[in-house]
């Protein structure tokens, strides 16, 4: 891949781009070769590198182009750890696209419990753990609330209870401990360590979104630093916690009119839900130049060609340094030398790759119900 700089912004992937929607989409010398498209299962990640793919760049409205929020961080350690920022619907089929292990994805990091931010979670424990992970439980992490129905944990023991039929049904089959969701809530108002291991620190911070409840992250691994707003108003907590990151993806918003032209709220409603929780460009733009990450990624944008164009000249008024608006697929490199944006070309229809079990499970068949020999058909 080459650095030289496009001169227009590449068209959005769902109407046949092939390009990440950037001006810049190298910045810096990169050390090794990146191929023009990143294809799964073609490029190992180098040691001491951090890979960047959007999950879910979308809304609470999933549509084929866009998942809602979610963000895959893989990591250049020695386990080649992967953990995920948000599981909104949709964005599992994505993952499935990646040829990544189905049981490497049991690290989950939520920012809030908007159900556009956590809408797959329900998949990763139900349906993930009947195609590769037989070998341990799903791991949460998430803010505390300001009771303690609205935290992580209660989140967690809900969801793990809605499962109850599905985990029954499974009863010899399936590993019941891959049905288990273990939750760690922290108090959603500081700023704290909330994970570390293998390398791997990821820090929390309260961010100002609709109600108290809502964090952020910052990851840092070898020297390098990804941050993360989830939904979040301009705030400071965000600004102090990220400050110089590498990479920092905030959520932006079209301006209220073009977001309710495109999501069919009326103006009113579109204008409150803006002013309440989310950021406009020329906002995320005075964030950007508080933090200055090496590259800024904007994020949890419904996307179209005129709200694109829009977006960066707001921006533009306000920020000069390199942006990337992120799509679904969107695949950024972070090395200390380079930072590389692409996007992903994927395969619809792949079969899941199970992945180097951590526990052994022996299926067994346990007897029917009785009532099934009256009921049972014999054609077999
Ligand atoms: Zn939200
Ligand atoms: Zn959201």
């Amino acid at each position: 891949m080459k650095n030289s700089k496009p001169t227009t912004l590449p068209t959005l992937s769902f109407a046949g781009g092939t390009k990440a929607i950037t001006l810049t989409p190298v910045v810096g010398i990169p050390q090794r070769e990146y191929a023009e498209e990143f294809i799964p299962g073609e490029e190992a990640l180098t040691d001491g590198e951090l890979r960047v793919t959007v999950l879910g760049s979308g809304n609470p409205w999933p549509t084929r182009a866009q998942s809602s929020a979610s963000v895959l961080v893989e990591v250049g350690n020695a386990e080649r750890d992967i953990l995920v920022f948000d599981l909104g619907t949709g964005s599992l089929a994505n993952y499935a696209s990646l040829k990544l292990p189905v049981n490497a994805l049991n690290k989950v990091f939520i920012t809030h419990l908007h159900a556009d931010h956590m809408g797959d979670i329900l998949t990763l424990s139900g349906s993930f753990s009947k195609v590769g992970r037989a070998d341990g439980p799903v791991y949460v992490w998430g803010p505390s609330g300001t009771e303690p129905r609205l935290g992580t944990r209660h989140f967690c023991e809900a969801i793990e209870e809605a499962l109850a039929w599905d985990t029954a049904a499974g009863n010899g089959a399936i590993n019941p401990d891959s049905m288990k969701i273990v939750g760690s809530e922290f108090d959603f108002s500081k700023t704290q360590v909330v994970y570390e291991k293998n390398g791997v620190k990821v820090t929390s911070f309260p961010v100002v979104h609709c109600i108290s409840g809502a964090v952020g992250y910052r990851l840092d691994f070898a020297g390098l630093s990804f941050g993360f707003s989830g939904d979040a108003r301009p705030c400071w907590p965000l600004v102090r916690a990220c400050e110089g990151v590498d990479v920092l993806i905030h959520e932006c918003f079209p301006p209220a009119a073009a977001l309710a032209a495109a999501s069919g709220l009326s103006i009113e409603r579109a204008t409150i839900a803006l002013n309440a929780a989310h950021t406009s460009p020329k906002v995320a733009g005075k964030i950007f130049n508080l933090v200055k990450p090496r590259v800024a990624g904007l994020w949890h944008t419904l996307l179209s060609p005129q709200v694109v164009s829009m977006l960066f000249a707001e921006l533009g008024e306000v920020y000069t340094g390199p942006v990337v608006q992120t799509q679904d697929l969107t695949v950024i490199n972070i090395t200390k030398t380079a930072i590389v944006s692409r996007q992903a070309k994927v395969q619809d229809q792949l079969p899941p790759i199970a992945g180097q079990q951590r526990a052994v499970f022996k299926p067994v068949a346990v007897p029917p119900p009785e009532w099934w020999a009256e009921a049972i058909i014999p054609f077999d």
